[in-house]
């Protein structure tokens, strides 16, 4: 049946005469059973469990490089683990990360998608192990995690070590990933019909994917000024994206696959929940206990180890929309000390009049601060903000300090899908052959997207993506 749909598509094409048959003859039309549409953590996941399954897979990215957002990501990847957390004294399952993951997004998440997620989530260290990822063997509180069971495999590279990984576990598989190819339309059968390919443009021109099954890997949207001031007018173009802070770089997640689906009736959920960050200026850890914001009167003003949406609320509310991080010499940094340190960003001072110079604070109410808040460290209390994570004191010089801005993040919303990842219209019906994966997809984090989760649930729902999709190629082979 499907093979007949794409003969015709062919055929229409060798029909058409005069200019339009010259124009149309120069396009390229490829076939293949699955085509996944993005090169980030998701589409690879997607990729290689639909290549496991025998499925003929072809990837398009639209840079030159793979990754997209997870390559450059802290690596922060949440999944029960009791032989870590255990010996830890952290209890942890399955069922507790349900309830938590929920409550996190205000109960706007969708209750199956996310026992779907957290069922999965622990299969994740066997999965990441079989492709090759060795783990740091550490648990810890991602940043906005609001719990301890995150992992990576180390503090400074691992959104490059899982790629590293996908990339070399797809391409054993015979996963032809093209790169400089951006997706530009999903070809569907009339309104109701089934997706049966997708519109392309590489260096040579037009080219036509067709294929039995489609999945969407495209990301989130938070570089689409224009899509996220639809949904929150705040975010104009004076904030800029924690994929590219400077706003000189490049940010790919313009939320593409969101908009390809919209043209073919597929539903969006959960568009207004735009999730906003500190990053790129002066904290040096992703991980909640070992350092404190303040703000340009050297005090604090809020839980450092609350929600990222309290975060951001409380940094907006300050003079300026800044706040100060520090940390000393005791906690585990990652990738943003080095560049941090040679930019200018992240300071290093002695003492705490050293550093108060610095912030052109005052010495007295930054020692205060900073005394007070030892004491609820040692005491694992603290009375002022209710935070409840310490790894340490802030007391071991150097201290390392800088200034942070909120940059926008993270899309809580996109494409609606359902817990085989299929992606439902606006009548709720699922679009037959399309599926959608990662942070192009809504309905799973709610209103706050727990720090940690997006990795794991890239993964999770990029799995089962591929694993039915290769299941619609090969029902489709017997028919
Ligand atoms: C700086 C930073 C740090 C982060 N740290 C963490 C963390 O520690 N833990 C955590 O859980 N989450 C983190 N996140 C969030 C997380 O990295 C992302 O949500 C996740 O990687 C998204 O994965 P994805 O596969 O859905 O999309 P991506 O990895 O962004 O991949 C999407 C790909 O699709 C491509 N694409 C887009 N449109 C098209 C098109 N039309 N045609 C072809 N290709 C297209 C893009 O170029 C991109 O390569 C971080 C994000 C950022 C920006």
């Amino acid at each position: 049946m499907k093979f007949f749909r794409a003969l015709g598509f062919g055929l229409s094409l060798c029909m058409l005469g005069g200019f339009a048959f010259a124009q149309q003859a120069q396009e390229r039309i490829i076939s293949t059973d699955v085509v996944v549409i993005g090169a980030g953590g998701a589409g690879y996941n997607a990729a290689i469990t639909a290549a496991q399954a025998k499925a003929k897979v072809i990837i398009l990215e639209k840079m030159p490089v793979v990754g997209g957002a997870t390559i450059i990501s802290g690596g922060s990847m949440n999944f029960p683990d009791p032989k870590l957390q255990e010996p830890a004294g952290i209890k942890d399952s399955p069922e507790i990360m349900y309830k938590q993951m929920l409550a996190a997004g205000d109960y706007r998440g969708d209750p199956e998608l996310v026992k779907v997620f957290t069922d999965h989530a622990p299969e994740l260290r066997a999965w990441y192990e079989s492709l090759g990822i060795q783990w740091a063997g550490r648990v810890f509180e991602p940043f906005g995690g609001l719990y301890p069971r995150g992992h990576n495999t180390g503090a400074v590279n691992a959104g490059h070590d899982y790629i590293r990984v996908l990339n070399d576990a797809a391409k054993k598989l015979g996963v032809e990933v093209r790169t400089n190819t951006r997706a530009v339309a999903l070809l569907r059968d009339g309104d109701h019909g089934s997706v049966y390919g997708v519109k392309a443009e590489d260096k040579e021109g037009k080219v036509t994917f067709l294929a039995k099954a489609v999945i969407v890997a495209t990301g989130g949207f938070a570089d689409n000024v224009e899509l996220r001031m639809k949904h929150d007018p705040r975010l104009d173009a004076s904030f800029h994206t924690t994929a590219n802070p400077t706003g000189k770089g490049v940010d790919f997640a313009t939320g593409d696959g969101i908009l390809m689906g919209q043209n073919i009736r597929a539903d969006v959920v959960g568009m207004d929940y735009i999730q906003m960050i500190p990053w790129a200026g002066g904290r040096v850890t992703d991980y909640v206990g070992a350092d404190i914001y303040v703000n340009s009167d050297g005090k604090r003003f809020v839980n450092e180890g609350g929600r990222r949406d309290r975060i951001a609320d409380g940094i907006l509310a300050q003079k300026g929309h800044f706040c100060w991080v520090i940390t000393d010499d005791q906690s585990v940094k990652g990738s943003q000390l080095e560049p941090g340190l040679k930019a200018g960003r992240v300071h290093k001072a002695n003492t705490i009049e050293e550093m108060a110079k610095v912030m052109e604070v005052e010495p007295k109410v930054l020692k205060e601060t900073i005394e007070r808040y030892n004491k609820f460290a040692a005491s694992k209390q603290d009375p002022d903000f209710g935070k409840t994570t310490f790894t340490q004191l802030i007391n071991k010089p150097p201290y390392y300090f800088g200034i942070e801005h909120e940059n926008v993040h993270f899309t809580e919303g996109g494409l609606r899908i359902n817990v085989n990842t299929e992606v439902l219209d606006l009548d709720g019906k699922v679009i037959p052959g399309l599926f959608a994966a990662g942070e192009v997809t809504g309905g799973i984090h709610g209103t706050n997207r727990a720090g940690g989760n997006s990795l794991a649930a890239i993964s999770v729902f990029g799995r089962i993506a591929g694993k039915n999709a290769a299941g619609l190629v090969s029902a489709s082979a017997d028919e």
